[in-house]
C-alpha cells in the first residue's frame, strides 16, 4: 500500500495533513448535518436509490415513497413492482432499483424480522460483510449504510475523496482502490462516527462546489496552500 502515497513519508506526516485538511473544510464550510434522513430506514433506502445517480432524484424518489405512504419494509414489499418502479423512477435504473429494495427488504424480513436496529447490532466487519452480500450493494453503499445508519466509524470513499486525495498530494494515482485508499485513510485517523461522518460530508462539499473535476475553482479554495496542484 506504501506505494500509494506519495511525499507523505511518515505516518505522523499523513495523520497531520489529514487533520490539517479536515480543520480547513470544517472551518471554511460549517456542520453538513449528514445524512439527510428522518429516519434510519428511509437513510438506508435512500442509500440503495443513490447508486449512479444526484441527490436531487434521490430525494424526489424518496418524496414519491412517502407520499404513496409506503416508506417501510412492509410497504415496499405490498407494493406491485410496476407501482414501486414508476415512485422511484426520477432515481434512474427504476427497474433495477426496485428489484433492489425488494431484494434488501425481504432480507430484513427474513433475516433480521424486520428490524433493523438488529442488522445494525452487529459489529463493523460482520455489518460489512452482509451488507456486501446483498446484489447492487457496493463498497460505498454499504459503508455509508455503516457509517450513516448504523451510526458506526467506517471512512466511506467515493470519486470526490480519490479526486481531492490526489491533488492535494496523498496519493499518486486516482486509481487506486476503494479499499486501499481507506485502509490508508483509516490507519491515520481516530476512528470517531461524528468526525468520519462529517468528513465524507465536507469533503463531497468541497468537491462539488469548488474543486471540481473539470474547472477547480482554486482561487477561492481553503486548501490551496496544501495543494500539490495548484502549486505545482
Ligand atoms: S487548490 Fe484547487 S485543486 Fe487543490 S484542492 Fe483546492 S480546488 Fe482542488
Amino acid at each position: 500500500m506504501k506505494q500509494d502515497i506519495t511525499k507523505l513519508a511518515s505516518s505522523n506526516d499523513i495523520s497531520q495533513f489529514l487533520y490539517n485538511i479536515y480543520n480547513k473544510l470544517y472551518e471554511f464550510w460549517g456542520p453538513q448535518h449528514w445524512w439527510p434522513a428522518e429516519t434510519k430506514f428511509e437513510m438506508v433506502i435512500s442509500a440503495i436509490l443513490a447508486q449512479n445517480i444526484s441527490w436531487n432524484s434521490v430525494e424526489k424518489a424518496i418524496c414519491n415513497l412517502k407520499r404513496a405512504n409506503i416508506l417501510s419494509i412492509e410497504g415496499i414489499l405490498q407494493t406491485s413492482d410496476e407501482k414501486l418502479a414508476e415512485l422511484v423512477k426520477p432515481a434512474g435504473y427504476y427497474n433495477q432499483k426496485t428489484k433492489r429494495l425488494k431484494e434488501f427488504c425481504n432480507f430484513l424480513k427474513k433475516e433480521f424480522n424486520s428490524d433493523l436496529e438488529k442488522l445494525f447490532a452487529l459489529d463493523i466487519s460482520s455489518l460489512r460483510q452482509v451488507l456486501l452480500s446483498q446484489k447492487g450493494i457496493g463498497f460505498e453503499t454499504a459503508d455509508s449504510i455503516i457509517l450513516y445508519g448504523a451510526e458506526k466509524p467506517i471512512f466511506v470513499v467515493d470519486s470526490y475523496t480519490k479526486r481531492l486525495f490526489y491533488r492535494l498530494g496523498l496519493i499518486e494515482s486516482e486509481k487506486i482502490s476503494y479499499n486501499d485508499l481507506q485502509a490508508i485513510i483509516m490507519a491515520n485517523l481516530t476512528p470517531q462516527t461524528k468526525f468520519f461522518n462529517e468528513f465524507h460530508a465536507l469533503i463531497v462539499k468541497h468537491c462539488k462546489e469548488i474543486c471540481k473535476s473539470k474547472k477547480p475553482i482554486c482561487n477561492k479554495c481553503c486548501l490551496r496552500l496544501i495543494c500539490n496542484y495548484f502549486n505545482e
